[in-house]
């Protein structure tokens, strides 16, 4: 065993990216998933990014919530994949397909049948409505509901009184929470 042997530069490897469909050689080694750190895996430099951004965000969570997650996008109750990333801002996290299956890389699973399935559009008014609480399209009602109880706090015309901008915020988080209510909500209340 060489195993003193250090490659000169960039390691050079035969592997294909471990992306499936992925044509790009796997130049980067990355662990075969999050439960098992153990084994690695080979990635092209694209995979190897958009992994490592995964990895970061489904920091701390448990494998039922990742997979929970998961579930939610391939049944289309989360029509688009680049959540935005909330630490940094506007950058998106999924930005193809392919990283849909990188992620699924992390968790040494395959992803599920109808997982490619082109999740459906939103109307314009739903949109708006997600956008002016600052989510993602199609998140589900708990989060919608998180998200306004946090805003809703923050511009309540009672904490900032004589604030117009504040009271406009807090009128359009309304609207748009009572909007998204109407589809999202539970439907045995009123
Ligand atoms: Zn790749």
């Amino acid at each position: 065993m060489r195993t003193k042997q250090k490659p000169k530069e960039k390691p050079i490897t035969t592997e294909p990216c471990a992306v499936p469909g992925c044509p790009e050689p796997g130049e980067f080694k990355a662990p075969k998933s999050r439960y098992n750190t153990n084994e690695y895996q080979y990635l092209c430099l694209e995979h190897v990014r958009e992994f490592n951004q995964a990895w970061d965000y489904f920091d701390g969570w448990s494998r039922k919530e990742i997979e929970d997650f998961m579930d939610g996008a391939a049944h289309g109750h989360r029509p688009t994949w680049s959540l935005s990333n909330r630490v940094s801002g506007s950058q998106p996290l999924f930005t193809s397909e392919k990283l849909r299956d990188s992620f699924y890389h992390m968790l040494g699973e395959k992803p599920p049948k109808g997982f490619h399935k082109k999740a459906p559009t939103l109307p314009a008014k739903q949109l708006e409505a997600f956008a002016i609480l600052d989510l993602e399209p199609g998140m589900d009602f708990p989060a919608i509901k998180a998200q306004y109880k946090k805003l809703v706090k923050k511009h309540h015309p009672d904490v900032n009184k004589g604030n117009k901008e504040s009271e406009e915020t807090f009128k359009r988080i309304t609207a748009a929470y009572t909007i998204l209510t109407k589809t999202y909500g539970p439907h045995d209340e009123k």
